[in-house]
């Protein structure tokens, strides 16, 4: 029998973060709604081999989308339970991080190498990941590898992947954020025509190739006119378009795609968003002779489905 108590015991509380703003914790004594339910991983959580497995495949199958040619791409996961990083990674130094970052003290970015191929992660993940644990202040990190490493830096993308995964913590107070920066030929190729550079036609035209579509990327596809890789301007935009987008094309260039989930899910969103530009690029050069999907059947699914959007 037993009392309720023993029955149901409390549910285990999870790490949580800091606000973004000291004013966004302000909740009222008795809320009038429910709360939001945070995207959150909840225990048991995936240890380090499940991760490197996990962004092994994601490069994998990136490679197998062609949107990873020669050392293109990176992968980037932030986690925020404690891990054991020894074993696979024994080397530690000191490592300056590009932004500070002082509410995510403590917290583990798995990121890949410069230089370091996508497709090849799967065979020897700790040849092409590095583990970086944010100290205290958020200034510095410990950048922890292995020995058989072969990268001399992490990607120099890692300004871009750090901006979004800070501002995507403090906004959501997630515990687990993954992104990729890939660079698929389709989606790459429409940014490079003017008429889909404005968004609400890339959006229209792309999204109506199949019912998936719609349901993995409501929100649709976000997109930045073209600016130099690495710099603080694409960083800047980019962290703007992943507040309202899962995947944001950066023109004439690739794309960088997020998930609360996991890495192979933000792969998921490239390869639905990949697959709705080749359907797109097929179309054009048969004369456009495909209809695809109308807005209303779109609206149909959506209600079906349960999809808020407000694209079509
Ligand atoms: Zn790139």
């Amino acid at each position: 029998m037993g009392t309720f108590a023993q029955k149901f015991p409390p549910i285990p509380t999870v790490p949580s973060v800091p606000p973004y703003s000291p004013n966004s914790l302000q909740t009222p004594t008795i809320p009038l709604i429910p709360p939001k339910i945070l995207p959150m991983l909840t225990p048991p959580y995936p240890e380090l081999n499940d991760l490197l497995v996990m962004m092994g495949e994601a490069g994998h199958r990136l490679s197998e989308i062609e949107a990873t040619e020669g050392a293109a791409g990176n992968l980037s996961v932030c986690l925020r339970w404690p891990i054991e990083l020894r074993s696979r990674f024994p080397l530690v130094e000191t490592y300056h991080l590009p932004q500070p970052v002082p509410e995510l003290a403590g917290a583990t970015f798995l990121v890949t190498g410069s230089g370091r191929r996508l497709r090849e992660v799967i065979d020897e993940p700790t040849a092409s990941i590095a583990a970086l644990v944010v100290e205290e202040g958020g200034q510095t990190a410990k950048l922890h590898t292995a020995y058989g490493r072969r990268f001399e830096r992490v990607t120099s993308e890692f300004n871009s992947h750090l901006a979004v995964h800070y501002d995507q913590i403090l906004r959501s107070g997630t515990n687990f954020h993954a992104l990729i920066h890939a660079q698929p030929p389709y989606l790459t190729y429409l940014s490079h025509v003017p008429r889909y550079q404005e968004v609400d036609y890339l959006n229209r035209h792309l999204l109506r190739w199949q019912p998936e579509t719609i349901i993995n990327l409501p929100e649709g596809i976000g997109f930045i006119p073209f600016k130099l890789p690495g710099s603080p301007d694409l960083m800047a935009a980019n962290v703007e378009s992943l507040r309202t987008h899962r995947i944001v094309i950066w023109a004439k260039h690739g794309v960088m795609a997020r998930s609360d989930i996991s890495v192979k899910r933000a792969a998921d969103r490239v390869e639905y968003a990949e697959t709705g530009a080749k359907y797109e690029y097929h179309n054009l050069t048969v004369g456009e002779i495909g209809e695809g999907l109308t807005p209303a059947e779109i609206r149909t699914i959506c209600a079906a489905f349960n999809v808020q959007q407000n694209i079509f």
